[in-house]
């Protein structure tokens, strides 16, 4: 990079995720459709490149938004800022900022993601805007210090260091370390007087009692999703089940995985929770029935463990089986009375698996908790402890389901903070 030691930026972004790169995209464009030059903006970026994390989503495919907004796919501890910085930048507003920066879009279903299903076209199209509208990108910039002085002054671990009026953070949140977010932004927060709540995972992985599904690993079935904590089921997903060596993963169960995680404390649960999975309607259990009973009697004298044949993938079958039955799998068929049917069905039914807890936050694809969103404006994204410093993304207390909500989050957020930050240094102008 040019050498800006000491340079006075007109805004610095910290990191050039999906919040940090829509922010500033937003700010140079409040300002140049006020008919003004763009101004001097800099993005520090630890990674050596932008938009690394933006590379992993939606397994390379970017998974950027989704038909269904409702607000219950988002959470935080303050239940209404989500819902308030939507109302100055919606998921609609956001796919029109992606689209007039060449990103166009396609559905799978409800999910939306880019005609070209490539995550790096989406990470192309914010470097080639952050060029046209003179961004700055300082690469392999760490920054390790936030102080507030009469301007605030960035520092970085290789001793350069910047200062500007306006400063946005967009560090993001504390999981998946390997793409940048080490949770550095909490840091600083807290610093300057932020609450921040302790990270936690979500979207991620399940630790279950893993007696069956270490024997099933890698196999994958389609199942509704149920979990159950203290006898009531608080979260349920159709959608595909992977089972693993520690226990399960899949669509369906990345999906509900959250609220496992927010019922734990330093790694262990607070209640016992358990995994439920209802494998076929009851419709097709009765269709089943009857074709169990009727192998009872045309297969009588094969072994028990080959009752489910075509039912289930055999490997399935078998451990599903040994979690119904207290029988050698070795008897004959004929040998399961009514009773024992009625066992197998109720498994497939609810096939249980204790809940032990989650994988850590480098297997998880966002984090819940973050700096407490009381201490910002929902109309500007601006801290409301020290002025002219703003927060976006995955850094705030606010984290999304699976399907697209946690890069609209970072877009709404992102383009809110920076035309914050825009407006701001315009009204300073004319001051
Ligand atoms: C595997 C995976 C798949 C995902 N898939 C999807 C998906 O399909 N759809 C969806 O909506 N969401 C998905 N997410 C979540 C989504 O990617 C994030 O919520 C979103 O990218 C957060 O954006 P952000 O800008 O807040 O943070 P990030 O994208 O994490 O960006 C933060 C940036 O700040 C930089 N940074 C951090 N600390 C410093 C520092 N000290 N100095 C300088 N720079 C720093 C980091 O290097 C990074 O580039 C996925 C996440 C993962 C891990």
């Amino acid at each position: 990079m040019t050498n800006v030691d000491q340079r006075k930026l007109d805004l610095l972004v910290i990191g050039a995720g999906a919040s940090g790169m829509a922010a500033a995209i937003s700010f140079q464009q409040t300002l140049t459709a006020q008919g003004k030059d763009p101004a001097d903006v800099l993005i520090l970026e630890k990674n050596e490149r932008v938009g690394k994390k933006v590379l992993t989503t939606g397994n390379g495919r970017c998974n950027l938004s989704n038909k269904d907004m409702s607000l219950s796919h988002f959470h935080s501890h303050n239940t209404s800022f989500a819902g308030q910085v939507f109302s100055s930048v919606s998921p609609l507003d956001c796919l029109a900022f992606l689209e007039e920066i060449g990103i166009v879009t396609t559905a799978e279903g409800d999910k939306l993601f880019p005609m070209s299903k490539t995550a790096a076209s989406v990470v192309d199209a914010f470097r080639f805007q952050l060029e046209d509208l003179k961004i700055e990108v300082a690469e392999n910039a760490v920054v390790t210090e936030i102080v507030k002085d009469q301007d605030l002054i960035v520092r970085c671990e290789d001793g350069r260091s910047f200062t500007s009026e306006k400063v946005i953070i967009a560090t993001g949140g504390a999981c998946a370390a390997y793409t940048g977010s080490t949770g550095d932004g909490y840091k600083w927060l807290h610093e300057l007087g932020h609450k921040v709540y302790a990270p936690k995972p979500s979207i991620v992985q399940l630790l279950t009692d893993n007696s069956v599904t270490k024997a099933l690993s890698g196999l994958r079935l389609d199942a509704e999703v149920s979990l159950i904590c203290d006898g009531h089921v608080i979260a349920s997903q159709y959608g595909e089940v992977l089972f693993t060596d520690y226990g399960l993963s899949g669509p369906a169960i990345l999906q509900v995985s959250g609220e496992v995680s927010r019922r734990m404390k330093k790694d262990q649960l607070t209640v016992p929770m358990s995994v439920s999975l209802r494998l076929f309607d009851e419709d097709t259990l009765t269709c089943i029935r009857g074709e169990l009973e009727t192998r009872r009697k045309s297969f009588s004298s094969r072994p028990i463990d080959q009752i489910l044949l075509s039912v289930l993938p055999q490997k399935i079958a078998l451990q599903l089986l040994k979690s119904s039955l207290e029988r050698p799998m070795a008897l004959p068929v004929s040998a399961l009375s009514d009773g024992d049917i009625g066992k197998i069905l109720n498994t497939m039914r609810a096939w249980n698996f204790q809940v032990l807890g989650t994988r850590s936050l480098e297997f998880a694809q966002t984090t819940i908790g973050g700096a407490d969103c009381d201490g910002f404006s929902p109309e500007t994204m601006e801290s409301s402890i020290v002025p002219g410093l703003f927060a976006c993304g995955e850094v705030l207390d606010v984290d999304g389901d699976c399907g697209g909500y946690n890069l609209t989050w970072a877009f709404a957020s992102g383009i809110l903070a920076g035309r914050s930050a825009a407006e701001q240094f315009l009204n300073g102008a004319e001051a």
